[in-house]
């Protein structure tokens, strides 16, 4: 029997949900922000939004149950319901989605070190739902999985082998993206999903993925989701160095770097006016251009890296909120690769058509909406229907 299927994504201050019909259908989503301060549960059904604002201080776990013994009292049956996760770290245990139960959890927990900030509220959203409704199945789906037969050297540091060893090593994320990519790919364009694709997920987070025959084979994010491209609040590739010399001589701590280097760098930082790019693309002050110029620049420098690791790249994908609708930063980025032979179609740039490439390009430029969502449902489906062929785990 197919369930109704509610997927979570539990971040630090918000949770993102979708709930779809026992035919995959995305009956409601929304979200719940400002965890810790004044909650907002807002809602999108039918077309329409609706917001209301819950008690201060609700936590996570009751925001949960809330949102819960809503969807189950106007939508689904409790004992139908299944819940599908977003967990950032499979860490090098899970190389695909896996059914929570207790040893599971435990394994889990035990990631939780190589992703601090994001993991913790991914485990403690499965938590909270085992609490409340114990019989419901819950899957959990990672966004390391779909790296995870990318081999040496690729994931490697220059480091004595016993810390690859120990899971010091590069392991790369936002792999249900790149999974829809690669899934959506092959049924639009078979031809170009066999060949050497490398797609870019520009959103808040940001990263590149090169793609050979649909497979993972390097990525520009590695070790933790700071590694490759400048985000919004991330500051992208940096020089262990310079973080030794904040800590050394700057008198900055862990947590004084952790905050600078998550928080309040990236477009933010450079700027200093905003991480979103629909702010820097419509202001007038100059590190605003500052900020888009090393934005770009820095997709270009690992772009070239994988390509030269593809041997050649046949396609590019754009994705993610900026990749989707930022006509701008995809013209730039697509006008610099013009001595390899892309040309790009800019009447299908601005109106964010599915190819922007023109027919003579020698590498077809795309844009593709992700849908991290809808990866993890089926998933989510596939795992509880197919329990025993999808155990995949890699010890
Ligand atoms: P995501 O994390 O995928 O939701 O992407 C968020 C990013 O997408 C933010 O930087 C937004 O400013 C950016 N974004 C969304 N819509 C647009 C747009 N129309 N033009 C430029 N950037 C956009």
């Amino acid at each position: 029997m197919n369930r109704p299927i509610l997927v979570i994504n539990s971040g630090s201050s918000s949770i993102k949900y979708c709930l779809y019909s026992t035919d995959l259908k995305c009956l409601d989503r929304g979200q719940i922000d400002r965890l810790g301060g004044q909650p907002t549960l807002t809602s999108r059904r039918d077309g329409e939004a609706h917001s209301r604002e819950l008690h201060a201080g609700t936590s996570h776990a009751q925001a949960l149950e809330q949102l819960l013994d809503e969807l189950m009292a106007s939508e689904a049956q409790t004992d139908h319901l299944a819940v599908g996760h977003r967990v950032v770290h499979g860490g090098s245990d899970f190389s695909a989605p896996v059914t929570i139960d207790d040893s599971v959890l435990q394994r889990l927990q035990a990631i939780v070190p190589l992703a601090p900030l994001h993991q913790p509220y991914n485990l403690a959203a499965i938590g909270a739902i085992r609490d409340i409704y114990p019989d419901t199945p819950q899957v959990a789906c990672f966004d390391t999985a779909f790296h995870a037969n990318i081999g040496k050297p690729a994931t490697q540091f220059g480091l004595p082998a016993r810390y690859h060893d120990a899971g010091v090593r590069r392991y790369g994320f936002h792999g249900l993206s790149y999974e829809y990519i690669a899934t959506r790919l092959a049924d639009t364009d078979p031809q170009l999903a066999a060949g050497r694709v490398i797609a870019a997920h520009l959103g808040n987070g940001a990263s590149l993925c090169a793609l050979h025959g649909g497979q993972s084979v390097d990525t520009s994010m590695g070790f933790s989701t700071l590694e490759g491209l400048m985000m919004g609040t991330r500051c992208g590739r940096l020089d262990p160095g310079a973080l030794l010399y904040m800590q050394a001589s700057m008198g900055m701590d862990v947590e004084a770097v952790t905050a600078l280097l998550y928080h309040e760098s990236g477009l933010k930082g450079v700027s200093g006016i905003s991480h979103d790019m629909r702010d820097l693309e419509t202001s007038d002050a100059p590190q605003t251009r500052e900020a888009i110029d090393l934005y770009v620049y820095r997709i270009l420098a690992e772009l070239g890296a994988l390509a030269v690791g593809l041997q050649g790249i046949d396609g590019l994908v754009f994705t993610g909120g900026i990749g989707e609708n930022s006509a701008h930063i995809r013209r730039r980025v697509s006008e610099c690769l013009g001595w390899l032979g892309a040309e790009l179609d800019e009447a299908a740039n601005e109106r964010n058509a599915r190819v922007i490439s023109t027919a003579g390009s020698r590498i077809k430029l795309c844009v593709i909406p992700t849908d991290e969502e809808g990866m993890i449902a089926r998933h989510t489906r596939e795992r509880l229907n197919h329990p025993e062929e999808l155990k995949d785990t890699r010890t």
